[in-house]
């Protein structure tokens, strides 16, 4: 914005100025007259008595000036309240503006800080909704999801997709001696080995109770045997295990090209109980060919 300032001329000096430019003009006139016009007169007498037309004249210019002079004042004050008016609104609006551009700021700001606290809740929910609160495992329902994905990938590409339960030995013996809390820092234990022992593409998840499931990408009924196996050896000789005498049984099947996450279930399930029918702490494997 361009800075208004004032004019340097003062108001109050217009009349003085006035005055003087009457006096050099009654002088020069003077001059004039005697030199210019040759009159017979001296310059003292063209100065102080002129002819009587002559002192007419210099006396109506003078008053011309002295009204001059008079509204030139008046017009330069006009000019100067119009300047402090101007001035005023100026600093009236910047302080508006400036005023406006914190509130806007601030606004921002607290938009930026709800949008980041809604994704942070959103991220949250979304944990609390796919992640078992006990184990952090993966739940039922977004096992349920992954296997869905998995599956479609194994459709395509054939790399062979394994499923493996996992169900803890005699775990309701173990919380009625040991009680309730001690049984679920076992299943804490026993969900960490779990996901310590797999791949990052593989999924573990609890499947509920004392129950674990895990899908394992890239497996043979061969590779996923193996698996499950340093699995059951893990949670058998587990440090930090709140008791010593914990195991697992685990049924292994593979996905196949006919199944749905039910059939594939009810395979590891049939797994799961032979290897708890053969006396528990062991793996079985019922494949699909
Ligand atoms: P098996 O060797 O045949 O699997 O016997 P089991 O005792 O492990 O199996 P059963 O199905 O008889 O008992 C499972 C127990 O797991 C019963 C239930 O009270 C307990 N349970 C289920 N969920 C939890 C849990 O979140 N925490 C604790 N501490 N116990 C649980
Ligand atoms: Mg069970
Ligand atoms: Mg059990």
């Amino acid at each position: 914005m361009r800075e208004i300032s004032h004019s340097t001329t003062k108001p109050e000096f217009l009349p003085v100025l006035g005055f003087v430019f009457s006096i050099a003009f009654w002088f020069l006139d003077s001059i004039v007259d005697v030199l210019v016009f040759e009159e017979e007169a001296t310059f003292i007498d063209s100065m102080f008595s002129p002819e009587p037309i002559e002192q007419w004249m210099r006396m109506m210019v003078i008053l011309l000036m002295f009204l001059f002079s008079i509204y030139a004042k008046k017009m330069l004050i006009i000019q100067r309240e119009i300047e402090d008016e101007l001035r005023q609104h100026k600093e009236q609006l910047e302080m508006t503006v400036n005023d406006r551009t914190a509130e806007l700021s601030n606004t921002n700001q607290q938009l930026k800080d709800e949008i980041e606290n809604r994704k942070l809740s959103e991220i949250e929910l979304e944990r609390l909704a796919t992640t078992d609160p006990l184990t952090s495992l993966t739940n039922r329902r977004k096992f349920e999801e992954c296997f869905i994905r998995e599956n479609e990938r194994e459709k395509r590409y054939s790399a062979g997709l394994s499923l493996i339960f996992c169900d803890v030995d005699r775990f309701k013996k173990i919380n009625d001696t040991y009680g309730h809390e001690v049984g679920d820092r076992v299943l804490k234990k026993v969900a960490q080995v779990l996901q310590n022992g797999i791949r990052v593409n593989d999924t573990a998840a609890r499947w509920g109770g004392e129950e674990f499931v895990l899908l394992v990408s890239n497996s043979t009924a061969e590779s996923g045997r193996a698996l499950a196996e340093s699995l059951r050896q893990k949670i058998f000789e587990a440090e930090g295990m709140p008791i010593d005498t914990i195991s697992a049984s685990f049924g292994v099947t593979n996905v196949h090209e006919d199944d749905v996450l039910d059939t594939v279930i009810k395979r590891a399930d049939e797994a799961l109980y032979l290897a708890k029918d053969n006396g528990r702490n062991r793996v079985e494997v019922k494949w699909k060919e």
